[in-house]
């Protein structure tokens, strides 16, 4: 075999595994969409054999003569297929600690696993959801032991989520935002609250899907490579540069809601759309990690959406679409956007309070995955945590632990992305507001320099490059976690005059 010959059968193989991605995750999407409830009966079983046709096709003899033989002749590959290798070695590992039989099941456990959660939320009963949880940790417990035995167990749920992150780091970063965010929650409580009305005017379904669509064109989405479906939870779903498929929900009277998760959905999208189309169909395909992701959406949701340059542009649209919001101005509505204070919903927390959801998550993950922790007591601790970290403490457990679907999907690790990517965010900012208009550009719906700033600097790259690699590439200097306290604590100042 040659080296262009290995080369080929490379990306035939990445190829075919594309195809079968694809599949699950159009059947997933339609599952989290349209599809009848019981469907998740039949899918899990289509689930099952299309992760074993996975399993045959990554794990096989073809595909490892490929890798061994090219894993041999790293020195005269360019970056690209070194890098593809790379991740088709440390996907294989995973892969391979587990046997083909219980692969399959970890695969019809997640398809189960969420319909039950699904169910336990809307009865508020997490005795229902209880046992999944259970086998989720165990599988976890399972990769980590198998896939990195010389790491603490969390530490791999990390580095899943965030290539290089480790609870050292996180420690650190968690402990530098208590520092400040909490004395300036403790300041914001004693303060008099914006008036909120207008987030809960009669808002339209209808027209809110209008909104949307106006919405997208400003973010320069293109309505060929991207659509909107509606979903309980929202999500974006990728699978090529040419098919990206965000989702939201709406709710009549909290436009708000669909509007900020439009714009941090779409964010998630901008990135996957405007990868390299010469990594289409290989493992460079998409997104790096997922604080790279949530840097972009929560960028997008948070630092542009919330902004008074946002809500300013986007107003004449508001007061079109639902008339009764005329009684109160673009700057009302930008003090009820970022009006904060302690609440029991993650996805619905502004920006200074959200950290500290998070956290209550991270807390709960280290004692499930590295301690021994009783399933059974977690809502006990969730509740505990809310309290010490935000004050309140949720009367049922849909407020409160059954909340996210992360953990029903195995995505144990994946929470602390949110804190960091908001974090990144801000440095970008500084980067960008260094570098050209950026609030005047926002203001007049000109967004093109900033996807052109993210584009040439994130976006293009997908895969290829490892997350540290990308910041310092963005920065131009490392991460540091004060440029996003100094941005919250600027917000807080706009929005409550101290
Ligand atoms: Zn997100």
């Amino acid at each position: 075999m040659t080296i262009k010959e290995a080369i080929e059968k490379l990306n035939d193989l990445e190829r075919r595994e594309f195809a079968l991605h694809h599949a699950m995750g159009i059947l997933d999407y339609d599952g989290n969409t349209v599809a009848p409830k019981l469907s998740y009966e039949p899918r899990g079983v289509t689930m099952g054999i299309l992760a074993e046709e996975e399993y045959k096709l990554a794990t096989g003899r073809e595909a490892r003569d490929v890798l061994d033989f090219l894993k041999n002749r790293t020195v005269e590959l360019g970056e690209t297929v070194r890098r593809r290798i790379e991740l088709r070695e440390k996907d294989l590992k995973e892969m391979e600690s587990l046997s083909m039989a219980e692969y399959a099941g970890f695969a019809t456990l997640m398809n189960e696993a969420s319909a039950v959660w699904h169910e336990a939320k809307e009865k508020s009963d997490y005795a229902l959801f209880a046992p999944y949880l259970e086998k989720v940790i165990d599988y976890t417990k399972l990769f980590a032991a198998r896939v990195a035995p010389e790491k603490a167990p969390y530490d791999y749920c990390l580095d899943k989520y965030e290539e290089g992150l480790d609870s050292k780091t996180c420690d650190a970063f968690f402990s530098a935002l208590r520092q400040r965010i909490v004395p300036l929650v403790e300041k914001v409580k004693a303060s008099r609250q914006p008036d909120d009305a207008v987030s809960k005017v009669y808002f339209p379904v209808h027209k809110q899907r209008m909104l949307s669509d106006r919405v997208m064109a400003i973010m320069g989405l293109d309505r060929d490579r991207c659509t909107i479906g509606e979903t309980e939870h929202p999500f974006t779903t990728d699978f090529t540069r040419n098919d990206v498929r965000i989702t939201t929900k709406y709710k009549e009277n909290s436009f708000l809601s669909s509007l900020y998760s439009v714009v941090h959905e779409g964010g998630h999208a901008l990135y996957e759309l405007g990868g390299d189309p010469a990594f289409s169909y290989t493992s460079l395909r998409g997104g790096v990690t997922m604080g790279i992701h949530e840097s972009q959406s929560r960028f997008f949701e948070n630092i542009i959406g919330r902004s008074r340059q946002f809500i300013e542009l986007l107003y004449p649209d508001l007061t079109e679409l639902c008339p009764e919001i005329g009684k109160w101005t673009a700057e009302d509505i930008f003090r009820a956007a970022n009006r904060s204070e302690p609440s029991l919903i993650r996805t619905e927390a502004d920006e200074l309070t959200y950290p500290l959801h998070i956290m209550v998550r991270y807390e709960i993950e280290q004692q499930m995955i590295n301690g021994s922790v009783n399933v059974r007591d977690l809502p006990e601790m969730w509740n505990e945590l809310y309290r010490k970290y935000l004050g309140i403490v949720p009367s049922c457990d849909r407020d409160g632990i059954l909340q996210d679907s992360h953990w029903s999907g195995a995505g144990i690790g994946y929470f602390p992305s949110y804190a960091l990517g908001s974090a990144y965010g801000a440095q970008y900012l500084k980067r960008m507001e260094e570098s050209f208009d950026f609030w005047g550009d926002v203001r007049s719906g000109d967004l093109e320099p900033i996807r052109q700033w993210l584009g040439e600097r994130i976006w293009k790259y997908a895969s290829l490059k490892k997350p540290a690699w990308i910041l310092n590439n963005a920065m131009g200097e490392a991460f540091d976690p004060s440029c996003y306290l100094d941005y919250l604590e600027g917000k807080i100042k706009e929005v409550y005059g101290f």
